[in-house]
């Protein structure tokens, strides 16, 4: 979700600075071959929330960026402004197709000789330093998963296989993901440990078709010993990446191999997955992220203060009672939490005085509001009516033609993502339905979101329309 106008505004001109100092950087460490070949084709466009989206000219500029320069290129931005976490390369589409065509040649030939030697696809994520067990703070909602993270990592048989990781986004699926990387990697000093999302799962097995090199792909993915993949969700209605991924997956279980895969949703809510691989996902031990309370939400953010105490040299300087009302106000997610720690530090810094919690108000007054805002059922029906121009009563009534039928589902699905009701209380609230009803909703219109842009976009901005009021 974009931030509103006035922030991106203001913060447009720091993030040029921040960004031209990560620029000097990047050429001193890689060169002005490196530099001018590669790194200059990327433009920056906005930060939302911890994500730095860029654009670049090509598909290859983008996977090669990605494989070779970004973890560096996020070490160095988050240097920079500790906000940034995360940065999302997208292709710029203003480009013609014409040249796009030129360029993929130019490119198959380039490919050819960067990857002679095919079986070295070196493009796996690096585990980031900062998510290791010592720095996840436990309490009751995530002892479980953090228990069998650990319990995963033990070098005795283990009981179970795969190990899956689900719950909402920022509660720390990436972070314990990554520990269970670091810790494997140290007590099998040779292992070799391989961490990538769905979503670069997906990337290098279409660049593998693409070369038509599968071969190497497959042997890449089959010979390693671990295998984490993060946010499985991405490959719903992706069905040939499913099925390739479930054929590595039965391999590397068939060898004893340890599997760990994080999502947003139980294996059983994958929509799309077939049976045979939602009952060999959970075949393991599933377990599940809950929400933080707030004595834990109190200790994260001590702690993530700490850190930046010691990393700043004790210059930042907050009032006593600034954590316990961030921990009381900040609900939604740790990952929130933490941004919202980070910007304060960035004003302190700024203003170079201590922060109390009235200031602390005022620089966070977007993020309270969206935290404090509870979002109604009754409010989503009437967007939605709104916006798709029909009568409330036609919207909540019995009748299945498509007019009122697919804007229903689009309340539904929105109820669901929106606000904390259960599924027997929003098929209430819809004349009476049964939950089966809002489950067929919801997975029917994530579906319709997977395959049609332009529904995901109009699914977008009603959802901008009601968290925005
Ligand atoms: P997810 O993958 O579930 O969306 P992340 O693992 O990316 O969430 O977590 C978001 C941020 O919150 C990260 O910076 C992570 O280190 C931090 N975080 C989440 N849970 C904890 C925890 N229990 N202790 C310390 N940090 C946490
Ligand atoms: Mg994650």
């Amino acid at each position: 979700m974009f931030q509103d106008l006035n922030k991106a505004q203001s913060s447009t001109s720091y993030l040029r600075d921040q960004w031209n100092s990560v620029l000097k950087k990047l050429n001193t460490e890689y060169g002005n071959e490196v530099f001018n070949s590669w790194i200059k084709n990327i433009t920056i466009r906005n930060l939302d929330e911890d994500v730095l989206y860029f654009t670049v000219p090509t598909r290859f500029i983008r996977d090669w960026i990605t494989s070779h320069y970004l973890d560096k290129i996020i070490y160095f931005l988050n240097q920079e402004n500790p906000q940034i976490k995360r940065v999302k390369i997208n292709i710029d589409n203003s480009l013609t197709a014409s040249m796009l065509n030129l360029d993929k040649n130019i490119n198959e030939e380039r490919n050819k000789s960067l990857f002679s030697n095919s079986s070295n696809y070196s493009d796996d994520w690096p585990l980031d330093e900062r998510f290791k067990f010592e720095k996840f703070v436990v309490g009751p909602s995530n002892e479980l998963a953090f228990a069998s993270s650990k319990r995963f990592c033990s070098n005795d048989v283990i009981d179970f296989n795969p190990l899956y990781i689900y719950g909402g986004v920022g509660l720390g699926k990436t972070h314990l993901l990554h520990a269970i990387g670091w810790q494997l990697k140290e007590e099998n000093n040779n292992s070799s440990v391989l961490y990538l999302s769905a979503e670069r799962f997906m990337f290098q097995f279409i660049k593998s078709l693409r070369q038509k090199d599968t071969m190497s792909f497959k042997q890449k993915f089959r010979s390693a010993d671990v295998l984490i993949l993060d946010d499985i969700q991405f490959m719903i209605g992706k069905v040939s990446t499913q099925e390739e991924f479930f054929h590595t997956f039965n391999s590397l279980l068939d060898m004893n191999k340890k599997v760990i895969i994080s999502g947003d949703r139980s294996p059983s809510d994958l929509s799309s997955f077939n049976e045979r691989m939602k009952s060999r996902l959970s075949g393991g031990l599933v377990v599940d992220i809950m929400p933080a309370d707030y004595d834990l939400r109190f200790s994260i953010i001590k702690n993530k203060y700490n850190e930046l105490m010691d990393r700043n040299k004790h210059t930042f300087n907050l009032e006593e009672d600034v954590l316990s009302f961030l921990a009381k106000t900040v609900t939604s997610n740790v990952r929130e939490l933490e941004g919202a720690l980070n910007k304060v530090y960035t004003f302190s810094n700024i203003l170079g005085k201590k922060i109390d919690v009235e200031l602390t108000k005022s620089v966070l007054k977007d993020l309270l509001k969206s935290n404090d805002k509870r979002i109604t059922i009754d409010e989503i029906q009437k967007k939605v009516s709104n916006y798709y121009n029909i009568k409330l009563d036609d919207l909540v009534s019995s009748r299945r033609i498509r007019t009122f039928a697919r804007p229903r589902q689009i309340a539904m699905y929105l109820s669901k993502k929106l606000t904390t009701r259960s599924l027997p209380e929003i098929g209430r609230k819809f004349g009476g339905r049964d939950h089966t009803t809002v489950i067929h909703a919801v997975k029917k219109i994530e579906e319709l979101k997977q395959s049609n842009i332009k529904f995901d976009e109009d699914i977008n901005l009603i959802t901008q329309m009601i968290t925005s009021i």
